[in-house]
């Protein structure tokens, strides 16, 4: 089924075909027709599957035949998602949906100043896309009017749940219209997402997307043996190798993706840095500046990247092995978004061994190894420019120390 063959908007299908997208994806196949039929969804889907167009898509039908048929204006739809990141994505792809159409689409999240924000609402939104902490603000200072709310969606439900938001969701529901529409999104399930989506969704219509091979077909992931000290030669020779591509390279600590900034600003690679100790505003630059490729390598840590869509990533690197399973799938599937081929590699140092073994049992399979003789092992690391710094300082160093010698000679023949 083509999406011009659904009965959506024509404006909404005008903006689908200039996003270049032809068919639904398996997501938005299944759950467009209940959400537009009004049913509750609770949809186990990852990012990476079009989970975020497969809401917006039939949400922004629904307003928009509303406002074409007269109906009151007012915060219609909610979306809580769990990171600024994500709020700014996920209004991003409404706006880009509904372009032609007349809904307006505005986002909140904390870290900015709030005066903006209120003038924003005050002048009417339709679709809301908030983070909780800030929403919250806003409602208890009355400068957010949450009663008109036909539409709950709730995405990445299981990260937020992490962060700790789960009492956020139930107080939030108490400023909710008892009758609406509850969509409810999730990359994972278990007894405690279960037990809060089911207080959540009335009949809810269950969707759940879980390739058999959780690595998309277009991502080529391999791994390789390197040991701990010797990751940032192999990252500057990949870098080095791949200069125009657009490289993602995770890490596991904001301590770590500072010091791999600076080993690769040694050897003349320009990289940045995004994780909790930046500022909102810090990482909006970073993240706009990687996003039009002024920017070619950013160094991440998990959690500042989860969620993310950066089109065109061509490269991830995981500099350090992630944690489980779900942050590998996760990690490799920054690149390779939609129909692209992506390419990924992780570097697997000797104490990292058991966690490789782990993520490949929870993958059903074995990722595959890149073969580094010792030959070119060695070559590898002699190839760095750290190393040319290091013995052009030395030979400086001598050199001044011989000029410091030779001068304190001529001195004392003087004398
Ligand atoms: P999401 O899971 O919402 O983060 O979307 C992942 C990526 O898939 C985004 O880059 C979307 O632009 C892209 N995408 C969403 N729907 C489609 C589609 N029907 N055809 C092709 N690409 C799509």
């Amino acid at each position: 089924m083509k999406f011009q063959d659904y009965r959506i908007d024509n404006d909404i299908k005008r903006s689908i075909a200039k996003m270049g997208y032809k068919k639904p994806t398996d997501i938005q196949y299944k759950s467009i027709p209940p959400i537009l039929r009004g049913e509750d969804v609770l949809a186990i889907a990852q990012t990476g599957t079009g989970k975020t167009a497969a809401y917006a898509i039939p949400i922004l039908h629904l307003l928009q035949e509303g406002i074409l048929r007269g109906k009151s204006r007012g915060i219609k739809c909610l979306v809580m998602a769990p990171t600024h990141e994500l709020a700014q994505q996920i209004e991003m792809v409404f706006k880009e949906l509904g372009k032609y159409t007349r809904v307006k689409i505005f986002s909140i999240h904390g870290g900015v100043d709030q005066d903006p924000q209120k003038e924003k609402l005050a002048k009417g939104v339709d679709v809301l896309v908030a983070t909780p902490g800030r929403m919250f603000d806003l409602v208890s200072q009355g400068d957010l009017n949450l009663s008109k709310v036909e539409t709950l969606v709730l995405d990445e439900a299981d990260h937020m749940l992490d962060l700790g938001f789960i009492k956020d969701i139930r107080d939030l529901v108490k400023h909710l219209p008892r009758k609406r529409q509850t969509l409810f999104f999730s990359a994972t399930i278990d007894d405690k997402i279960k037990k809060i989506a089911y207080s959540l969704v009335r009949n809810a219509i269950r969707i759940q997307i879980s390739p058999k091979d959780p690595v998309a077909k277009n991502i080529e992931h391999s791994v390789a043996f390197i040991e701990m000290d010797d990751k940032r030669f192999f990252l500057e020779y990949l870098l080095k190798s791949n200069a125009e591509k657009k490289v993602l390279v995770f890490v596991r600590t904001k301590v770590r993706a500072e010091r791999v900034k600076k080993a690769m600003g040694r050897v003349g690679v320009t990289t940045d840095t995004i994780h909790s100790d930046k500022l909102q505003q810090e990482r909006e630059i970073i993240m706009s500046s990687f996003r039009n490729s002024t920017l070619k390598v950013l160094i991440a840590t998990d959690v500042s990247a989860r969620g993310i869509d950066i089109p065109n990533v061509e490269y991830v690197v995981n500099y350090d092995l992630p944690e489980t399973s779900e942050y590998y799938v996760h990690r490799v599937g920054r690149t390779g978004r939609g129909s692209q081929k992506g390419q990924a590699v992780s570097f697997c140092a000797k104490e990292e061994r058991d966690l490789l073994l782990q993520i490949e049992e929870n993958l059903g399979k074995p990722i595959h190894r890149i073969e580094i003789s010792k030959r070119e092992y060695a070559i590898t690391m002699q190839m760095t420019n750290e190393n040319d710094y290091d013995w052009r300082k030395v030979i400086d160093e001598i050199e001044k120390e011989d000029i410091a010698y030779t001068n304190r000679k001529k001195k004392k023949r003087k004398r």
